[in-house]
């Protein structure tokens, strides 16, 4: 990354930083990886029970790694070896201590989107774990509240498909086709904007490209 998109990105940081507190979230900026991952571990308290949805970010800045070495319970989703097993770890999920999430965009003034296909993921964000940790690249962030929702949906979500087998229109072509299919991760799409109690969640917004 070059100097000037570093710039770019702490600038637009501080300014969402003030935004997101003024909506009562937590949030702090980091302007790399190792940076994000030590700010991350300083707010999970050692002995808590830490489960997560699905988010490449979190797992990019070594904080998955981190947790599943450390003194922490993990509620690991990649442990589960049948269905069943996962539908019990993702309702566990929902009373952890610590849940931790990617964002699948966020608006310059401090709304964020969401896009769910069990819909695990967007329950523990809206109620449940008693704190949430949002990790986010600067790459997610998006001037307006429209913008981000068409990034989640055309961006994020046609390239999250690409991780799994099933055939989706997007699958195919890497377009979003507003589908129906049986398939669809598109099944749930959270707008999170404003945060009670205040300080329930806590964003760590990263001054590099990460995630989808
Ligand atoms: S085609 Fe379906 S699964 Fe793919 S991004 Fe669009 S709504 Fe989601």
């Amino acid at each position: 990354m070059t100097e000037f998109e570093k710039k770019y990105y702490e600038k637009r940081g501080q300014i969402l930083v003030k935004n997101l507190r003024s909506r009562h979230f937590d949030a702090y900026y980091c302007e790399n990886s190792t940076s994000a991952l030590s700010k991350a571990l300083e707010l999970i308290p050692e002995g808590s029970t830490v489960g997560w949805g699905g988010s490449l970010t979190a797992e990019q800045i070594g904080l998955i790694d981190a947790i599943r070495k450390g003194n922490y319970q993990a509620l690991d989703r990649a442990a589960c070896r049948t269905p069943e097993e996962r539908t019990a770890l993702f309702k566990k999920s929902l009373l952890a201590d610590v849940f931790l999430t990617g964002a699948n965009a966020l608006s310059m003034d401090g709304e964020m989107v969401n896009i769910d296909g069990t819909g695990n993921r967007v329950a523990a964000i809206v109620y449940g774990p008693e704190s949430v940790i949002v990790v986010a690249g600067m790459n997610k962030v998006a001037d307006t509240l429209e913008n981000a929702v068409t990034r989640a949906r055309t961006i994020a979500a046609p390239m999250n498909k690409q991780r799994f087998p099933n055939q989706t229109p997007c699958e195919v072509t890497g377009s979003c086709a507003d589908c129906k299919s049986p398939e669809c991760i598109c099944n749930q799409i959270l707008i999170t904007r404003n945060c009670r109690p205040a300080g329930r969640i806590k964003f760590i917004l990263v001054g590099e490209e990460l995630g989808l």
